[in-house]
């Protein structure tokens, strides 16, 4: 019995000694478990707000792979999580939005936040989307928000095109050409093709509008376009230039193509006979284009032989002569005032290689020395090169987003026109045509085309 006594002496202490211990670890148990549920609840609470935004969201590694997405992004681009795994992001990329989304990439791994990216993105349907996102890099993850803009890109696309259209004759404006005339120009360089232009102006359009009215003209100007889509190829470029001016770009056609072009357009027109105003003429002018010649210099030089065609009787076909050289001075250039930044520094070379350039062309008018020129021109383009350094690293500065693209152009227009200065000198580019394209392409055409672009940033200052 006093062993009984001795082991419920025991149990009981044990018993009261471990009771609270049992509890403590019991209710430890539970706390945890109420943390874990706690846990759960917030991820879901937080799964929801990601499943219920309006946006697009995903989580991805840094080097491109996915990791989580919404709802949103499924419903969008009809993927889910478990098809995206392993895969790139480049993967889905339009392949004309490649270089620029790497691009994007490499900004937000140094940690820029990325805003307004654009890109085509394709869907599981095989369709693409443009969608626009906004990225960044935290921790070890990119997490973007992203939207389909498809809707906007497309009504933006219509409004341009709209806006490069004539309505009256359904052919292209000057936009239009001015769009593309530059990669013709580049073609044509880089692959030593042809390239021409024919100009047509109707003779005494006037005293058709004066004496059937505009509507009459109107329907004339018609008919000269469908005309002239008759007689030229599926390759040409045709446009209504002004009024009742047209212009037909000719890649891979020399002068003699093309005045064999225009020939056939001048008698067309001489041969309609319209019930109304009975016989129409056209004075047409043609060129072919040198290597490196700047579009303003060429469209110069067509006019000047439409110009002599209509001098010279009119119902005919002028070349510009292509062994002639060219009227440099045509390519002075004077200062602009929309070419001010505000920026005073880059205003302030951009108005030195203007004055520059023009000094160079005037040594070529006084029929310098061919040396001196070419000691004054290597200078130019020092200073050029100088002036981009300069540019490249303001526009750094204010993170300006069109940079890369801007420091792209600079290199490409410097490599060309060194390339361009070798070619002048083996004399297998007439220096008047190089100097069209440093006063046209360089110095006058990149501001106004390029460099106007970022003005915006200095001036909102
Ligand atoms: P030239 O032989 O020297 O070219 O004489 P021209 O009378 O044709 O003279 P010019 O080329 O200077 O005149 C162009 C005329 O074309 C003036 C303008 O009224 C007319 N015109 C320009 N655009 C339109 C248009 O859209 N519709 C109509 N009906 N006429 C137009
Ligand atoms: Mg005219
Ligand atoms: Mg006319």
């Amino acid at each position: 019995s006093f062993l009984v006594i001795i082991l419920s002496i025991i149990g009981l202490g044990t018993i009261f000694i471990f009771r609270p211990a049992l509890n403590y670890i019991r209710k430890a148990i539970r706390g945890i478990k109420e943390t874990e549920e706690l846990r759960i609840k917030e991820k879901n609470d937080f799964e929801n707000i990601l499943n219920v935004n309006i946006d697009m969201l995903c989580v991805s590694t840094s080097a491109g792979y996915f990791s989580k997405i919404n709802n949103q992004f499924e419903e969008i681009l009809g993927y889910k999580l478990n098809e995206l795994e392993g895969l790139n992001f480049l993967n889905l990329v339009h392949e004309e939005d490649y270089n620029s989304t790497i691009k994007a990439m490499e900004d937000i791994n140094d940690r820029k936040e990325v805003i307004g990216f654009t890109n085509r993105y394709r869907c599981k349907d095989g369709s693409y989307k443009y969608i626009e996102w906004r990225s960044k890099l935290m921790g070890d993850n990119v997490y973007s928000s992203a939207r389909d803009v498809t809707s906007n890109k497309l009504q933006e696309a219509e409004l341009t095109l709209n806006a490069m259209m004539d309505k009256l004759t359904n052919l292209y404006n000057r936009h239009y050409l001015y769009q593309v005339v530059g990669n013709y120009m580049e073609y044509a360089d880089r692959y030593e093709v042809p390239l021409s232009v024919l100009i047509l102006d109707l003779d005494f359009f006037k005293r058709v509008n004066d004496t059937w009215g505009h509507p009459i003209g109107d329907e004339i100007l018609k008919m000269t376009a469908k005309m002239m889509k008759e007689a030229i190829r599926e390759s040409d470029i045709l446009v209504r230039f002004g009024g009742e001016e047209f212009l037909v770009l000719m890649p891979q056609t020399s002068i003699e193509g093309a005045i064999v072009v225009a020939e056939k357009i001048r008698m067309a027109i001489e041969e309609a006979n319209h019930p109304i105003t009975g016989k129409i003429t056209a004075s047409l002018g043609a060129a072919e284009r040198m290597k490196m010649e700047s579009f303003r210099h060429l469209y110069y030089r067509v006019d000047k032989a439409l110009y002599e065609a209509k001098e010279t009787g009119r119902n005919r076909v002028v070349a510009s002569d292509k062994g002639k050289e060219l009227e440099v001075g045509v390519l002075l250039i004077e200062w602009k005032k929309e070419w001010e930044s505000t920026n005073e520094i880059i205003d302030n070379q951009h108005r030195k290689i203007i004055v520059m350039a023009n000094q160079v062309i005037n040594l070529y008018l006084e029929a310098t020395s061919k040396k001196e020129i070419e000691n004054q021109l290597n200078k130019l383009l020092e200073l050029i090169a100088e002036h981009f350094k300069t540019e490249e690293y303001i526009l750094k500065e204010i993170n300006y987003p069109g940079y890369a693209h801007h420091e792209e152009l600079h290199h490409k227009l410097l490599a060309k026109s060194l390339k361009v200065k070798e070619l002048v000198h083996s004399t297998e580019v007439t220096p008047s045509a190089f100097y069209s394209f440093i006063m046209d392409d360089v110095i006058a055409g990149h501001i106004e085309d390029e460099d106007t672009k970022f003005f915006f940033y200095f001036r909102k200052e």
